[in-house]
């Protein structure tokens, strides 16, 4: 597995951490910590109150932020806005915004690209290249804040939920939240913070050990082994019943619901009987589904679920009374699925050089 890109980023420092490595005192780096996470100003010279020479030094290094934007896609639809990024290394990577009314979500990925392999996704296709730094992760909220123009008296909800297994590359993500946290930068409250898993038990074991009320999703898709392992291969590692129990744990140790992911895939999870396989996986769980139409990505074998599939599949889960909510389609027309403004930019650079 490649390490993550080592370089000097101010972004992925606390405020005590910026006035450590700058050798000055912690009063300057709550000051630059405020600049960068609050105003969102990333040019130093701009920074008025801190000394001169201070800002001259800032200037003079070439690796103080870790991402450029090289693409925003607006949907027409409904506000929903894409960012590609790139990383100091030529990687790729993506964050979407989500308008909702006056709520804004922020999608983040976690690594570039993903070792996951799930078979109905883009990002798994283009394979895994590396998992990205805390700072890496902290600009992409920050490229979004001002993207959507956040106003600085609010603040946005927060899912891990882009390209990644954001529990394969923990202590970044835990790092990346304490600093959206930070009362001095955004601020963001950890119960509107949600991390969402493939299914790692390891990770969700770790999360309930954790000081903060975070909460969790699962990409669950499946609720029989043979066809979960088709669609998620990290089923063969962690399988269902294990990770009943690993959710089970998780909520004795938090008390706190989960959410279940289900992406319908015409013909293959969709049908009522896979309703009722989810409805005995919910067994001894407290957990509210979302049901998420499948966004088309091309080259894959699978069609999204036509209507009446929809309705039927939720049907069942409300008979059995189980709070589910379809989500609506948000940012087809931008390529908002995870991994895909990021597939066809490869595709075009490969039949570009
Ligand atoms: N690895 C983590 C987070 C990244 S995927 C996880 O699996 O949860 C985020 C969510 O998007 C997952 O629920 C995933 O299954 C879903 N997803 C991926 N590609 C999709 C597509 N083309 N259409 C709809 N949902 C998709």
């Amino acid at each position: 597995m490649t390490a993550a890109f080592e370089a000097f980023h101010l972004t992925g420092s606390t405020p005590e951490e910026m006035a450590e490595l700058l050798s000055e005192p912690p009063r300057l780096g709550r000051q630059i910590f405020t600049w960068i996470h609050r105003k969102r100003v990333f040019n130093c010279s701009a920074m008025t109150d801190l000394p001169l020479q201070l800002r001259n030094r800032l200037n003079a290094q070439e690796t103080l932020f870790a991402l450029k934007v090289i693409e925003k896609k607006q949907s027409k639809q409904n506000g929903t806005c894409k960012l590609l990024l790139e990383c100091g290394d030529g990687e790729l990577i993506e964050s979407v915004l989500l308008r909702h009314k006056d709520r804004l979500t922020f999608c983040l990925s976690s690594q570039a690209g993903c070792a996951l392999n799930c078979s109905f996704c883009a990002t798994g296709q283009s394979g895994f290249r590396r998992s990205l730094s805390a700072a890496e992760m902290v600009e992409q909220a920050l490229h979004l804040a001002c993207a959507g123009n956040l106003q600085s008296n609010s603040t946005p909800n927060l899912v891990y939920m882009g390209m990644g297994e954001p529990f394969q590359n923990y202590d970044a993500v835990m790092k990346s939240i304490a600093l959206l946290m930070n009362p001095l930068g955004m601020g963001i409250g950890a119960r509107k913070i949600t991390i969402s898993t493939a299914g790692d038990i390891p990770g969700i074991d770790r999360l309930a050990e954790e000081p903060r009320q975070l909460r969790l999703s699962v990409s669950l898709h499946a609720a029989h082994d043979d066809l979960r392992s088709a669609l998620v291969p990290l089923n063969k590692k962690y399988p269902l019943q294990d990770l009943h129990d690993a959710l089970q744990r998780y909520q004795n140790r938090r008390g706190r619901q989960i959410t279940i992911e289900w992406t319908l895939l015409e013909n293959t999870n969709d049908s009522p009987e896979e309703a009722l396989r989810l409805v005995s996986f919910l067994k001894g769980l407290d957990a509210v589904v979302n049901v998420i139409p499948w966004n088309p990505v091309s080259g894959l074998p699978f069609t999204p679920s036509p209507q009446k599939r929809q309705d039927r599949f939720m049907s069942v889960l409300e008979h059995a009374g189980i709070t589910a909510t379809l989500r609506q389609e948000r940012g087809g027309d931008i390529d908002a699925a995870c991994g895909q403004l990021r597939m066809r930019r490869n595709r075009s650079f490969r039949e570009k050089s």
